[in-house]
């Protein structure tokens, strides 16, 4: 993913200064080799890389804090114990990826460690409703695509048409399970927000105000933490990393609706 965004933002003339990548790259060299299996993202990492020509990527590596005065100036990186700050005036952060479960659990589809639980044919526990694509997991395009025609197939009744697929499906659905245990944050990246760090962006709620609290809902009521315009949407997702809280209900509007669309 790193890759892929600053490959854009170099096709669109940014300077990218360096890509920090917090995974090692004894992980990073092993999930390489194993991408044989896959062909194509080979070729497409090995493209990415080429387009990236000059860009230091460095693994076991993040940024510790940002600072500028109005403006993003400088940002702090750590990298095996060394700490240095290089000048930017732009810092893009990546931390995972998070399913749209918030529709199947409406439904009251059955979800399970986060995402929406499927069969083999991507029927979810509600009757007649499937699901295909990242809320069932996070595996990049060609996962979506592949579990959409299962579901597809399936939906319409050719359940052995939609078993055609099930060998593709397979194989991306390792790629993706390759790649969440490569790419997976290190617990030193729960100790980089400070007293005084927002993590409810809406509201401007800080890490010191919410470690008061033991669960989301108390703090929620307290702080107005996941109240603001986002619904707990990005703050939902560090408080669960940060402290292990398990946001509550969903409720409709699943999206915030513009009014002019009304
Ligand atoms: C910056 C970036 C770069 C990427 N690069 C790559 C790459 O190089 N290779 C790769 O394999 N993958 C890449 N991916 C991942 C890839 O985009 C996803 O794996 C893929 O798009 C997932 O498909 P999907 O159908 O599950 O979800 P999406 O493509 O996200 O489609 C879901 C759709 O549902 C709509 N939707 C959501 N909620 C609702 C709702 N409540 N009501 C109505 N509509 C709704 C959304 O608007 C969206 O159009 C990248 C992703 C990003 C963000």
């Amino acid at each position: 993913m790193l890759l892929a965004v600053a490959e854009y933002l170099r096709s669109k003339d940014a300077n990218v200064v360096t890509i920090a990548e917090q995974t090692s790259a004894s992980k990073i060299n092993k999930f390489g080799v194993g991408l044989w299996r896959m062909p194509s993202k080979l070729v497409q990492a090995i493209a990415l890389r080429a387009k990236l020509f000059g860009v230091p990527y460095l693994t076991d590596c993040w940024a510790t804090f940002a600072s500028g005065t109005g403006k993003l100036e400088s940002v702090t990186l750590t990298r095996k114990g060394k700490t240095w700050s290089i000048a930017c005036d732009v810092l893009a952060c990546g931390f995972h990826l998070v399913p749209n479960i918030e529709l199947a659990s409406l439904l009251n589809c059955t979800i399970h460690d986060g995402f929406v639980a499927v069969d083999e044919f991507q029927r979810t526990s509600c009757e007649n409703v499937f699901c295909a694509g990242e809320p069932t997991a996070i595996g990049g395009v060609e996962s979506s695509l592949v579990e959409g025609k299962i579901a597809g197939f399936a939906a319409s009744g050719q359940l052995e048409e939609a078993r055609k697929y099930f060998a593709e499906r397979d194989k991306t659905r390792d790629f993706g399970e390759r790649l969440n245990r490569t790419f997976a944050l290190r617990d030193e990246l729960k100790m980089l927000a400070g007293e005084s760090t927002i993590v409810c962006r809406c509201e401007d709620v800080t890490f010191g105000r919410l470690a008061e609290f033991t669960n989301f809902r108390e703090a929620k009521l307290q702080t107005r933490c996941g109240m603001g315009s986002c619904q707990g949407r990005i703050c939902g997702a560090a408080t669960a990393v940060l402290f292990d809280w398990k946001v509550g209900s969903v409720r409709p509007p699943i999206f915030p609706v513009k009014l002019e669309n009304l």
